[in-house]
């Protein structure tokens, strides 16, 4: 390792919002998962497919019944009240033996999610219909298919379920069990080093003296990794001191990627970028025009040697990628939600995606400055489709307890000085 300073990238890269993230995600389409492993179905819950997952038989199975009522068919009700007779009754779950062949003027009474029988076009609700011992009078017409799924209409066998890259998430995990899945294959979770620093941060542990702050940044980025797909590893607290901060990011190094938080901004004992630059450090930004989280960093570094030899992998990777976040606690979590969690889910093996807004109405006027992008926390509120938003009141990048208040951003756009109440904003959720 090269000792002294190393030098600072010059002159300093600093993106646009949209060019920082396109920069991120371009990275990310490069980066692959670490192998994979066998879960139980529920364990794999939340974590990427490895696998696809094919139907093992149509879905549905049988022309299957959506309504209770009877089955029919459909040419029998050209005039109505149309009366046929009833021959028979199939519930959910009945076998060959138990399902009446209908000829002409036959129906039979039919159960939601009970096959329908052979000659039976359409199912008539049992609302529309009045029994009489054998017979059934209908009165409202159905046309040829009405409340029936046809066999094979979801899915055919053989066919393609789930793909490898999506996160299991309810409905995939209801498809997988659908399918007589108990196990899945998915991917290893990456590894994702946490480094803190500077001075005055103690850890929770520890009583704090009168100046010191408790280190929350390790815990909100680790709770971020994890829901991201990925496994951190916490590192001990760093010191703006050189020497230390440099064993750690080697540590560091020996992940499958690096979140700092802190020690990026412009002060004389912001060391984070000169100790990455001993490390061949490549920066492909050092700032991003946005607030919060402006001096945010990202880059990779050449792989560590002790890594390369640990992992018997096919094409290990060349370089370890790192973000350098504010340490400002709700900067540190806009601008891993922003930045880092892409890469996160890369690693994770999961398919790309982009970054979706939606939009609602400001309950109440935002006035600021222009030349940044926003995004501020936020509340959205109100009932039903009678949604909005308005910032949360905040004191600065530090409040991390108006940010458990705030369920999304409010993002404005860098040439916006105010935004009357009523206006549609894009909103980020979180
Ligand atoms: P920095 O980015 O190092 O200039 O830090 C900006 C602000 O965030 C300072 O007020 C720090 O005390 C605070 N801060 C930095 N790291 C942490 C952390 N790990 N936990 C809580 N606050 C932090
Ligand atoms: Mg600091």
């Amino acid at each position: 390792m090269i000792s002294g300073m190393a030098a600072v990238p010059e002159p300093s890269l600093i993106l646009s919002f949209e060019e920082a993230r396109h920069l991120v995600e371009d990275h990310a389409a490069g980066l692959h998962p670490r192998g994979k492993e066998l879960v139980e179905l529920l364990e794999g819950a939340g974590q990427i497919l490895a696998e696809p997952v094919l139907a093992d038989r149509n879905f549905p199975p049988f022309p299957r019944a959506m309504r209770d009522g009877y089955a029919v068919r459909a040419a029998d009700l050209s005039q109505l009240p149309a009366t046929l007779v009833v021959i028979g009754e199939i519930k959910a779950g009945a076998g060959k033996e138990a399902i009446p062949v209908l000829q002409p003027g036959q129906s039979a009474a039919i159960m939601t999610g009970a096959p329908a029988p052979p000659g039976a076009d359409a199912v008539v609700m049992v609302e529309h219909t009045s029994r009489h011992g054998e017979r059934v009078q209908i009165m409202k017409a159905v046309a040829a298919g009405d409340n029936i799924v046809p066999a094979g209409s979801e899915a055919k066998r053989g066919e393609r379920l789930l793909s490898p890259g999506l996160r299991l998430d309810y409905a995939a995990i209801a498809v997988a069990a659908s399918a007589g899945r108990n196990r899945l294959l998915v991917y290893r979770k990456p590894q994702v080093a946490v480094l803190a620093t500077g001075d005055e941060i103690v850890d929770i542990d520890v009583p704090p003296a009168a100046s010191q702050i408790r280190n929350s940044n390790s815990y909100s980025l680790a709770a971020q990794v994890q829901a991201a797909g990925g496994e951190p590893v916490l590192l001990p607290i760093a010191p703006d001191e050189p020497a230390r901060l440099r064993e750690l990011i080697a540590d560091g190094f020996e992940s499958d990627l690096l979140l700092l938080a802190g020690g990026v901004s412009m002060g004389k004992y912001d060391l984070v970028e000169q100790v990455l630059a001993e490390f061949q450090a490549e920066f492909l930004f050092t700032g991003v025009q946005i607030q919060p989280g402006k001096p945010a960093v990202f880059g990779r570094a050449p792989c560590g040697r002790g890594r390369l030899a640990r992992e018997e992998v096919a094409s290990p990777a060349s370089h370890v990628y790192f973000f350098g976040l504010p340490g400002n606690p709700v900067s540190t979590m806009v601008t891993f939600e922003l930045f880092a969690r892409p890469v996160i889910e890369a690693l994770a093996g999961m398919t790309a995606r982009k970054l979706a807004f939606l939009n609602a109405r400001l309950k109440s006027e935002i006035k600021t400055r222009t030349g940044l992008k926003r995004f501020l926390p936020a509340i959205l509120s109100g009932e039903f489709e009678q949604t909005e938003v308005e910032l949360a009141r905040w004191q600065g990048s530090g409040d991390v307890a108006t940010m458990v208040r705030a369920n999304c951003y409010i993002v404005i756009p860098p040439d916006r000085e105010r935004i009357a109440a009523g206006e549609w904003v894009p909103v980020l959720m979180r």
